[in-house]
């Protein structure tokens, strides 16, 4: 099947897809799959297949995070039957007041559908995004053992875990996002947020991060195979090495909490920054009246802007 936006490099396995734009207006993840499309135009493929995919080209025509829906929210577990298609109940959102009782397909829904069929099939999917809060880049895990070591491989600031509050396969709802919808259908989804989506000084680092995925995978030839004598640490240099060793280590933060606003009133005491470390005591924010305290030295991940009731106001992880 043809579908718009979508570039298809080499053959066989393993199927690895690189996605970018899923919200429209995440200009770093766009860029970098531009670039893979110049890069792999050079570069011989000696295994497999790469899709190269821009999933919401009408919202990257418009700069906007979506047309009708969050793209990233409307991936159905029911996508593969068609007739199931039909009726889907479309509303199985994350939150309860966000829920939209429609059937009708809108631009994200059937994008989603065009998009199921090649996403359901791959063996790696990196979906690249960007936050819309100021703050520091990491990679999200759901299953450590899967992700872990391609995720390491992006050089984020962080890892953040959600496997401990919301397990490996979360079936809260039937509709999912592009990294778990590749996941349930037995591939490796991986969603790599690479800082503030007005900063695009990260493309040639992330751009970078694909290729060496690419030559782990062993889907291109690495330059160098073989390590050059003179890349060896002489004996004296033995307390540097373990020290480079150990600040690679990318730190693990696990989300151990999910913020929800029970009243739609909800306003933060300052404005954090996403991934932003703040202490034990602190007056995050009120909700209606009540106050939202700390009990532990936390990170704070996706403070969302205006919670709705019953709506997600952040994660807190340790
Ligand atoms: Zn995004």
């Amino acid at each position: 099947m043809q579908v718009e936006n979508v570039k298809k490099i080499g053959n066989g396995k393993p199927y690895i897809a690189f996605v970018g734009g899923t919200h429209g207006d995440e200009l770093t993840g766009i860029e970098v799959v531009k670039k893979m499309e110049s890069f792999l135009e050079e570069k011989e493929i000696v295994k497999g297949t790469v899709f190269l995919i821009i999933a919401n080209p009408e919202a990257v025509k418009q700069k906007k995070r979506f047309i009708d829906e969050d793209l990233n929210r409307v991936f159905h577990l029911n996508f593969s039957d068609p007739e199931a298609v039909k009726n889907i109940n479309w509303w199985g959102g994350e939150s309860p007041n966000n829920l939209k009782p429609k059937k009708k397909l809108n631009y994200e829904r059937k994008r989603a559908l065009d998009l199921s069929e090649i996403l359901s099939m791959q063996d790696f999917v990196f979906d690249i995004h960007s936050t819309i809060q100021k703050g520091k880049s990491f990679v999200l895990l759901f299953d450590e053992k899967k992700q872990k070591k391609l995720a390491e491989l992006f050089k984020p600031d962080f890892l953040v875990s959600t496997e401990k509050i919301f397990g490996k396969h979360r079936e809260r709802s039937k509709i999912f996002t592009i990294d778990r919808f590749v996941s349930l259908h037995g591939g490796v989804g991986i969603t790599i947020e690479t800082g503030w989506k007005e900063d695009v000084s990260k493309v040639e680092k992330v751009f970078s991060s694909c290729k060496e995925i690419l030559d782990f995978l062993e889907v291109t030839e690495p330059k160098n195979r073989q390590q050059s004598l003179f890349d060896m640490p002489s004996p004296s240099d033995d307390s540097e090495v373990k020290l480079a060793q150990k600040r690679s280590i990318t730190p693990l933060v696990e989300v151990y909490e999910e913020k929800i606003s029970c009243t739609g009133y909800f306003h933060w005491s300052q404005s954090w920054k996403n991934l932003e470390k703040i202490p034990k005591g602190t007056v995050i924010g009120t909700d209606g009246d009540r106050k939202m305290v700390l009990e532990k030295d936390s990170f704070i991940i996706f403070p969302k802007v205006n919670p709705t009731k019953g709506g997600r106001i952040c994660l807190l992880g340790a």
